[in-house]
């Protein structure tokens, strides 16, 4: 097992590692930019070295920074969190050349699967049903425009390299598909630095239901059973919930079968989470796999009990997964809603500032994963999350109950948070029957929702 582990992430995620580390008896090595100097998170870490400016492209985004750091303090392992280097396949391949074990799955892996082509591609070859698309990048607008026609109009326009919504562009006809092609790749060699594009066609207001995968090193997979995370804005999750509360049982377990045989023929190790869209019809697409750990996992933590950050360490050690899937026991339902410093009544602009009131909810199945904390100065350099409300009860409809209790509850001052909109989104008749789809915020937010 390692000693000491660097945690090249920050806020809630850093100090969700270090816990993790600190119950396993493992030091730790934060690293931090000159904006996250205070940060909660550091002070829990054995060790933290700062690695540069604010901007990400300097600290938390450069890998001869994080790298001297962790040769510095000699640790013999990286946990990459999500976002930032964390599916960066050349990050994991720099960090084996250098003896360091990357927590996650090897640089082969995220390779396949961090490219959304080529994960369709692995997706086909294990029987996986993919949203009908282009057969891989698309190399010419006129060549685009002959498989946009052969999938049929509305399609997709999706940057290989794509993630957080972005570099995604809808085309209803030949005209718009070729400024779609344009503006998604532009964006996409901005956000991601591979301008690549295929096509999907786009689905009329689908589901997004995924599923979470543990694999060792020995050839066990299991699964953790789904996610639902539908309630999206713009395309990204605001609100993720287990089990899904609209998917038929022989649905449900097709899509865990499936999941688990794409991640088994791809050969995926660590811990990963297969994403589906679901049809009206209930049949499902595979759209891509996220190579790391994700925001939304302490929703699968709290409904299997089983420690996904812990289990992520275990098998990047080597050890063997020990259990099998009927191991593996769902208990009850859980919620989890994203709490931004975001102002929902300004278009969710950032909001970043000094937090002078910070009262979270609690009492029982209550969870709040956050660095944040009275007093606490939310940086405009990073993502606006601050926080991570979880509820875990018997059943989904205990677990509504106590999530509007805990919204109640949960108090924070002069920063303006997405809080008061998730009031609105649970007392949706529409979300608590669980008929909900990826429409449904923007519904919502039009006031057009039935
Ligand atoms: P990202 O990696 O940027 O999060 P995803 O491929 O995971 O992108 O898609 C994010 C969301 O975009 C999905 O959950 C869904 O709401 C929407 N989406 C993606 N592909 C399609 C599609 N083919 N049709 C309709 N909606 C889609």
């Amino acid at each position: 097992m390692f000693s000491r582990i660097l945690v090249a992430n920050r806020g809630e995620i850093a100090l969700r590692v270090i816990r993790a580390c600190r119950e396993m008896g493992i030091q730790t090595v934060a690293v931090y930019s000159t904006a996250d100097a205070k940060g909660s998170w550091l002070r829990y870490a054995d060790e933290s070295i700062c690695i540069g400016p604010a901007p990400s492209s300097k600290s938390y985004l450069s890998i001869p920074a994080i790298l001297a750091a962790a040769e510095i303090a000699d640790v013999d392992a990286i946990h990459p969190g999500y976002g930032f280097l964390s599916e960066n396949a050349h990050f994991a391949e720099i960090c084996r050349a250098s003896k360091i074990a990357f927590i996650g799955p090897t640089s082969e892996a995220i390779r396949t699967m961090g490219d959304k082509s080529a994960a369709r591609r692995a997706a086909e070859k294990a029987g996986v049903a993919v949203v009908p698309g282009s057969k891989g990048k698309i190399t010419g607008e006129d060549e685009a425009i002959k498989t946009a026609r052969e999938i049929g109009y509305p399609v997709l326009v999706k940057a290989s390299a794509g993630g957080g919504g972005r570099g995604m562009r809808v085309a209803h006809n030949d005209m718009s598909l070729r400024s779609a092609i344009q503006s998604a790749q532009a964006e996409a060699q901005v956000a991601f630095g591979d301008s690549s594009v295929y096509l999907e066609r786009y689905l009329d207001r689908p589901r997004h239901v995924e599923v979470q995968i543990l694999a060792d090193t020995h050839g066990n997979v299991v699964h953790l059973f789904e996610r639902d995370c539908s309630v999206q804005r713009r395309h990204q999750k605001m609100v993720e919930e287990s089990p899904s509360p609209a998917l038929p049982k022989p649905v449900r377990k097709r899509m865990l079968q499936s999941a688990v045989r794409l991640m088994k023929t791809a050969g995926y190790t660590n811990a990963g989470t297969v994403e589906f869209l679901v049809d009206r019809d209930n049949s499902f697409y595979f759209i891509e796999v996220n190579a790391r750990i994700q925001v939304e996992h302490p929703v699968t933590e709290l409904v299997t009990g089983i420690d996904l950050v812990k289990e992520q360490i275990r098998l990047a050690a080597g050890e063997k997964l020990g259990y099998d899937q009927d191991d593996v026991v769902f208990r009850g339902a859980a919620i989890e809603v994203r709490v931004n410093a975001e102002d929902p009544e300004q278009g969710f602009r950032a909001c970043p500032g000094r937090i002078t009131e910070w009262s979270p909810a609690g009492g029982p199945g209550v969870r709040v994963d956050s660095h944040a904390h009275q007093g606490y100065v939310v940086p405009p350099n990073y993502d606006s999350l601050i926080a991570k409300l979880i509820v875990h009860k018997p059943d989904r409809r205990q677990a509504l109950l106590a999530l509007d209790r805990c919204l109640d509850e949960f108090t924070i001052s002069g920063i303006k948070t997405t809080l008061p909109f998730f009031r609105r989104v649970i007392r949706h008749a529409g979300f608590a029957s669980g008929h909900y789809d990826t429409g449904f915020v923007e519904d919502l937010l039009a006031g057009t929702e039935s």
